[in-house]
């Protein structure tokens, strides 16, 4: 009862949620009764600590790209981890979407198909998130395909400036390990660690990999514009992917954001919850939408992140919401 006491200080931008008796918050009246008290925009733990809330996880990768589990395995783990929502955003593909959306239907989690694409903005690296596609968009099926062409070639060439730098590698390995799916430089820092030339697949990165070192190849990518564009053309929303991820990235920002993108991703695993703070503030005075997720890869890279950041799902309600405005 003692929630109940709290709810005439509620702002008005919580209208349309609900609290129960027992302090739950959630978007239907209650059956035992229960206040409505408003459009919900904060994380509940902000107003009532020790409310359980529901949460969203709306970057997660599988081994249709670099990930290490198969996109149903990605779903069970994200529905373990207390997901209410989750999207898989594979590099440069949607080939996984079709198996965790059949898993999904079985574990009651809804799913949003998505995709994260690498796209250039002024000589660097920006990562597009798109999601809430249309999986049979044929220009963005095509220019995808055409990436997982040239990610192959990319791959091939690595191995080759590998060789030739004294580190042989088993490319039917790796072509084998690829079949199929968006191959990339974790493919050959994984071989490089299976082959015992490294400890792990960062030092593979650290060491053959990364610009300047002797495997860099490298990568094709679209612009930040086409990406954004192909998006849209397959009735999805476009977001900044990890804008804290580093400090040029940050700094582009507000640059990156005269672009028609829809909303950024405020949570990531590697912002902080002041850095968080920050890019949630940004959306807002913009009027983007938010979005975020743990951006896990499994085992792939470190231990897995699912279940770290923790989105609550109220952001995730704005996406669906603004994805059938816009249908
Ligand atoms: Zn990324
Ligand atoms: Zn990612």
């Amino acid at each position: 009862m003692a929630t109940r006491e709290f709810i005439p200080s509620i702002p008005q931008r919580f209208a349309g949620i609900f609290l129960t008796d027992a302090g739950y918050a959630c978007e239907n009246p209650p059956q035992n009764g229960g206040r409505r008290v408003g459009r919900l925009e904060y994380p509940t733990q902000h107003v009532f600590p020790n409310i359980p809330m529901s949460y969203a996880d709306l970057h997660l990768h599988s081994n249709h790209s670099d990930g290490s589990d198969a996109p149903a395995c990605v779903v069970q783990r994200a529905v373990a981890a207390g997901m209410v929502a989750m999207a898989l955003t594979d590099h440069d593909t949607l080939s996984g979407v079709p198996e965790a959306r059949a898993e999904a239907l079985l574990q009651g989690i809804t799913l949003l198909s998505g995709v994260e694409i690498s796209a250039r903005f002024e000589r660097r690296e920006v990562h597009v998130m798109g999601l809430g596609i249309r999986e049979d968009c044929p220009p963005l099926l095509d220019r995808l395909a055409a990436l997982q062409l040239a990610r192959r070639d990319r791959v091939v060439r690595m191995v080759d400036q590998l060789r030739t730098a004294g580190i042989p590698l088993d490319a039917d390995r790796i072509r084998a390990r690829t079949a199929g799916i968006a191959p990339g430089r974790m493919h050959v820092a994984v071989e490089l660690r299976d082959q015992g030339t490294t400890r792990s697949t960062q030092e593979g990165f650290d060491r053959f990999l990364n610009f300047g070192c002797p495997g860099y190849v490298p990568k094709e990518m679209m612009s930040v514009e086409e990406a954004i564009d192909l998006v849209h053309a397959a009735d999805g929303l476009a977001f900044v992917g990890h804008p804290g991820l580093s400090k040029s990235l940050r700094q582009m920002l507000p640059k990156l954001l005269t672009l028609p993108f829809d909303g950024l991703e405020a949570y990531h695993i590697s912002h902080s919850p002041g850095r968080t703070d920050e890019f949630l503030q940004t959306a807002r005075g913009r009027g983007l939408l938010i979005s975020g997720g743990s951006d896990c890869h499994g085992t792939a890279k470190t231990t897995p992140e699912m279940g770290k950041v923790r989105m609550p799902s109220t952001h995730f309600e704005a996406i669906q919401a603004a994805l059938h405005a816009t249908s």
